[in-house]
């Protein structure tokens, strides 16, 4: 180990190997556990990446990526491995105003290449709360979902090409700028929401779109499940698609994150069973506020909503977003288990029900779970409290509750954070054997050393 260790050194920039003091005081985030790597390597170049990749792989060492680390699933776990962090790798290469592209490298931030790009005129449609520490290369690894995906789809839906490391090192090039592009396999798919276990993206072309003019945001009071559930076909209607964003919170969540000591306030008098914050994207300032303001008023006539507020300013989205992205009330008493479900709508209300029961039984002292998320895409989030004696045994009582009815209903145990090491027992739940058999005939094809984040996603194969 200390000769790859001394190796990597010589053949890295300076300051590419941190080990010892150094690698203990590289900055760790409060959601990702990472584990004591070997080392933590720092390559600037998608060489030094592939470099460091042929070294590992002749010496049968384990290399974890390392993005933003703010993951939820263990992906970034790096005990006895090299982590390979791309934060040297952080540029914003390109933007193509005409082709309405960028190219970035992995390890940029993604507000960073929000904010190019808003630059530009342009949009990356990509949001999530950890805008500000999630990297492009995490993004694509777990392919991040967030608040517009309804509209824009999942990040495998805004990358045009990208370029790879295998685990022997060889790089692979497929930074494509086209929509439309039918020249055998899409070998870019293998390496997005693969979570680093098939290769390490370097390189990224996205596709951006037209900076949107109109920008309206309403927080809606609804008095029934069914109310929800109406108002989003509504608006999916009414609004001609431009409906980028459609989260619910469910009254506990709503109340946790409007009440001191969280900074946010009530929007609106009533309490209610449910909230919806609504956002819409388009391309005619007043004409498309006018529409906005008429659907919701047609909801309110109908009955199906029964309080409204629209934004009326930049500070006022603001504030109305800001409650939705206070997740981080949810683990102010204690630590918490963030799940990412996804289900049919039409079953969804009976789960959350069922499932709040269940675990406000097993530990009523804990309170009942919060639960909100990205409705329009099927996709709850359900944070549950648990305590320390808890341990292993009480972690997995837990994940039963939650995991197991989604099989009934042909739900999914990830929506969006993914599998990494903290789902990986509960796969077989959402995939069937076949699903995972060619999984792992993928993983033993291009990793046949099992050297990329091994035992994420996939048991280990030795
Ligand atoms: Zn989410």
């Amino acid at each position: 180990m200390d000769r790859l260790i001394k190796t990597l050194r010589a053949r890295l920039a300076p300051g590419g190997v941190l080990t010892g003091a150094d690698a203990a005081e590289h900055p760790r985030g409060p959601w990702t556990r990472l584990g004591q790597p070997l080392a933590i390597l720092r390559p600037v170049s998608t060489g030094e990446v592939s470099a460091i990749l042929r070294l590992a792989s002749a010496a049968g060492v384990a290399v974890v990526p390392w993005g933003g680390c703010t993951g939820l699933v263990d992906g970034c776990l790096a005990d006895a491995s090299l982590a390979l962090s791309l934060e040297r790798m952080a540029a914003v290469e390109a933007i193509d105003a005409m082709a309405g592209t960028m190219t970035v490298q992995a390890g940029c931030i993604l507000q960073t290449a929000c904010e190019a790009a808003e630059a530009a005129d342009l949009f990356l449609p990509l949001d999530l709360g950890a805008r500000g520490s999630a990297t492009i290369g995490g993004n694509l690894s777990t392919n991040a979902g967030g608040n517009r995906v309804l509209r824009y789809g999942m990040t495998r839906e805004l990358v045009l090409g990208l370029e790879a490391v295998l685990a022997d090192g060889t790089v692979v090039s497929a930074m494509n700028p086209l929509m439309k592009n039918n020249t055998g396999y899409d070998l870019k798919q293998l390496f997005i929401g693969s979570e680093g276990t098939l290769g390490v993206v370097t390189r990224v072309v996205l596709r951006l779109r037209p900076a949107p003019a109109s920008h309206d945001v309403a927080f809606v009071g609804v008095d029934s499940f069914d109310g929800v559930a109406r108002l989003l076909r509504r608006l999916e209607r009414r609004l001609g698609g431009m409906m980028s964003a459609f989260e619910v919170m469910w009254a506990g969540f709503h109340d946790l994150v409007t009440a001191p000591p969280a900074r946010g306030r009530p929007p609106l008098a009533g309490p209610h069973p449910f909230y919806v914050l609504v956002e819409s994207l388009g391309g005619d300032v007043e004409g498309d506020a006018a529409r906005f303001e008429a659907a919701l008023a047609e909801a309110l006539e109908d009955g199906d909503i029964a309080d409204a507020a629209i934004a009326r300013s930049g500070a006022e989205r603001a504030a109305l977003w800001a409650l939705r992205d206070d997740v981080g009330q949810t683990a102010r008493d204690g630590p918490i288990i963030a799940f990412d479900v996804s289900l049919p709508i039409t079953a969804m209300e009976a789960y959350v029900d069922d499932v709040s029961a269940a675990l406000t039984g097993r530990r009523p002292d804990l309170g009942p779970p919060q639960v909100f998320g990205h409705l329009g895409d099927g996709n709850l989030h359900i944070i549950v409290r648990v305590s320390p004696e808890d341990g292993l045994a009480g972690r997995h009582a837990i994940e039963e509750i939650v995991y197991r009815p989604l099989q009934v209903v042909g739900g999914s145990i990830s929506a969006e954070h993914g599998i990494g090491l903290s789902k990986r027992e509960w796969l077989p739940l959402s995939r069937s054997p076949e699903e995972l058999r060619l999984m792992a005939r993928l993983k033993q094809a291009l990793d046949p050393a099992g050297i990329l984040n091994p035992g994420k996603i996939l048991a280990s194969a030795t």
